[in-house]
């Protein structure tokens, strides 16, 4: 099962997307997370990622496109994986589409959190994230057992350069402009399950799981 879940940056994507990979023993493919751990190993991939990044700007689609094909190809992607931050234009989300009809497959499935810009704004100051393994909490709504460390593989939490208010106001333009009309986009295929992503993190993942299920019967 493919199943892509959108929404602007802080919407709780990776949170939610990490609790349906591990329930549906699919992978979680997170563009972003990707990108950083390019970063974070200096590679040339890295390098001309960050200036996008830092600009709350989209890495260009021919670059991202060719990532995510290569991640797809691996043998564990094979029957589905859920993408996270990926697609995030129109011209993406076409390049997806027509990847995985080359495989005889598709998008299966497309969870729309929605969550309103100020909500966003006052989320992502309390973000923090594992640039190891990608896992985020919340300094308030979902801190880690130990300050400062990841729970799930312990390597030290920091917050993210681009979470800067200033920054995180670019990416929801970013995210108005280029990624909120695939919703549309998939609307026209019926596949889009729309989320109130605001509310306790349990209960999203409640509605997401019933709705996933609805399309698996
Ligand atoms: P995204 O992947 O969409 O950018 P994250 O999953 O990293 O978003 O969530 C953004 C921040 O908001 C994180 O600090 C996360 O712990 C927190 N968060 C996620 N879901 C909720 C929620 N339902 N209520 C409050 N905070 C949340
Ligand atoms: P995220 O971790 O999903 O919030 O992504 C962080 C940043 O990585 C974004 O602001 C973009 O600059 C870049 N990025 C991640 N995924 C994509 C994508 N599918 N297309 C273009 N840029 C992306």
């Amino acid at each position: 099962m493919f199943i892509v879940i959108l929404g602007p940056p802080g919407a709780g994507k990776g949170t939610q997307a990490a609790r349906i990979a591990r329930s549906l023993r699919i992978p979680q493919v997170a563009t972003g997370d990707m990108f950083r751990k390019h970063l974070g190993e200096g590679t040339e991939l890295g390098w001309l990622a960050r200036s996008f990044m830092d600009a709350g700007a989209l890495v260009p689609d021919e670059v991202v496109c060719e990532m995510v094909q290569d991640r797809l190809q691996e043998p564990d992607c094979a029957e589905g994986a859920l993408l996270d931050g990926f697609p995030r234009s129109l011209a993406q989300s076409e390049f997806l589409d027509r990847m995985l009809a080359e495989r005889g497959q598709r998008v299966d499935r497309v969870v729309s959190l929605v969550v309103p810009d100020e909500e966003v704004v006052s989320r992502m100051g309390g973000r923090r994230t594992c640039l190891s393994c990608g896992a985020t909490y919340h300094v308030r709504f979902s801190p880690p057992k130990v300050e400062g460390v990841c729970d799930r593989c312990g390597q030290p939490l920091v917050q993210r350069p681009d979470d800067r208010e200033d920054t995180v106001r670019a990416r929801l333009a970013t995210y108005h402009r280029q990624t909120s009309p695939i919703v549309e986009h998939y609307r026209q295929g019926g596949v889009v399950l729309d989320v109130d992503g605001v509310g306790s993190i349990d209960a999203i993942s409640e509605a997401i799981a019933r709705g996933i299920e609805a399309v698996r019967r």
